[in-house]
């Protein structure tokens, strides 16, 4: 069962339409339906409390609890425990007032990194060229708001330089399990240019984390934290994100999310080689999580189809056609995120509409797949990155 679901999760679910932020419904819904584990998938309904409150009703759950979910939902609380804890990433500070803002960015240099406090759907990270942008950046989130309450802070900090890469593990608090790596893509255009988006694509397995930087990531920052968060009085039972910058001086956190982020899990999740299930109920439930689990020897390719104007104004309900074609090739596996059904027939309904995902026995011939995939796909004015994973063959 999925609430709300989506057209692509209704293969295999049966969806009920109540909100994922309405708390009171779900914990109702959990109660009527009595699942042996529910798992909370995206960030807001975490950072609203909706794991402690299925806790609270005796459900098993998979997901952070709202303390514990600050991890994302607040930079300014994650840079502090960091801070507080000698993990490593990059100097910063916080701020509310803007002329403050303004005067630490031309103290830091630019480039320089303007970050909204709060959830920003991966939108609220500015990373400004030179201090007009960095002033425009402050001014957008503090002055203009344009990110809301979540902009009412914000964090600025140093610019770091390095290849980006993706990190997961599951935790019940105390045990934690890696995951397989990946690397993905943020920016909107090819060549790592334009505004950062929710993700455009991801590839795994991603050269810049061999296993020996793996194991420094693990020791360096990921035992660390989820040991920062326990001693803080905060167990961390679900997914952690961390998101790395591998800089000349070793792995920095980037940034932390609460929970799987697509479309790296879309990635990840096809090469792990047993079931996923027992190790998300071992996080939920505090017992049995292994210390490694076995992964395929392929690679796996996710490019994201978007919707034209995204990370700006796009429009929704637009006819898409090709899914089930896609779906058909070999290797090939479509993954919903912004559709809808109207009338029986598939529109968009979201900024990132679709993650054309491919497994395949190299990078290149996942990456080949998944663009044959995104060939039979048509929605009017859709955009997507032509040049996924060849950061891959670079760093190789
Ligand atoms: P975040 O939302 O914090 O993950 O930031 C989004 C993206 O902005 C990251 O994936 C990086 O590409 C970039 N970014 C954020 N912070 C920094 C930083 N301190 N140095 C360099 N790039 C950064």
């Amino acid at each position: 069962m999925a609430a709300p679901g989506n057209p692509g999760i209704a293969a295999c679910a049966r969806c009920v339409p109540v909100r994922d932020t309405a708390i009171d419904d779900i914990v109702a819904l959990a109660r009527r339906e009595a699942p042996d584990l529910v798992v909370v998938g995206p960030e807001l309904p975490l950072a609203l409390g909706l794991a402690d409150r299925l806790r609270e009703a005796g459900v098993a759950v998979f997901g952070p609890g709202a303390a514990a979910a600050r991890i994302e939902s607040s930079k300014a609380f994650a840079k502090g425990l960091m801070a507080r804890h000698g993990i490593p990433t990059a100097g910063f500070r916080t701020f509310t007032d803007p002329s403050d803002a303004r005067a630490y960015c031309r103290e830091l240099g630019t480039p320089v990194v303007v970050k909204a406090d709060g959830l920003a759907a991966g939108k609220g990270a500015l990373v400004c060229a030179d201090i007009d942008e960095a002033d425009r950046a402050v001014s957008l989130c503090l002055e203009q708001r344009a990110f809301g309450d979540a902009g009412q802070v914000v964090v600025i900090e140093e610019f770091m330089e390095g290849e980006e890469a993706s990190f997961f593990v599951l935790s019940d608090g105390e045990a934690v399990l890696p995951l397989a790596p990946a690397q993905d893509h943020k920016t909107v255009f090819d060549g790592d240019r334009g505004p950062n988006t929710g993700g455009m694509g991801a590839y795994s397995p991603a050269p810049v984390l061999p296993p020996a930087m793996q194991a420094r990531v693990m020791a360096e920052i990921v035992r660390p934290t989820i040991g920062a968060m326990a001693h803080e009085g905060v167990r961390y039972q679900g997914a952690l994100y961390v998101g790395l910058m591998i800089t000349p001086k070793g792995p920095r956190v980037v940034e932390f999310n609460c929970r799987f982020g697509d479309p790296e899990c879309q990635v990840i999740l096809p090469r792990l080689d047993q079931d996923l299930l027992p190790l998300l109920h071992a996080a939920a439930t505090g017992g049995g999580l292994p210390d490694t689990v076995p992964w395929r020897s392929e690679s796996s390719v996710c490019v994201v189809m978007a919707s034209g104007g995204y990370p700006g104004e796009y429009r929704t309900g637009l006819p898409i056609s090709g899914v089930d074609e896609a779906n058909r090739l070999v290797g090939v596996t479509v993954f919903h995120a912004g559709t809808a059904v109207v009338n029986g027939h598939l529109v968009t309904a979201g900024g990132r509409v679709l993650g054309v995902q491919a497994v395949g026995a190299s990078i290149l011939e996942a990456s080949a797949r998944a663009y044959d995939g995104v060939e039979r796909i048509e929605f009017a004015g859709h955009h997507y990155r032509g040049d996924i994973a060849r950061r891959a063959s670079v760093l190789r």
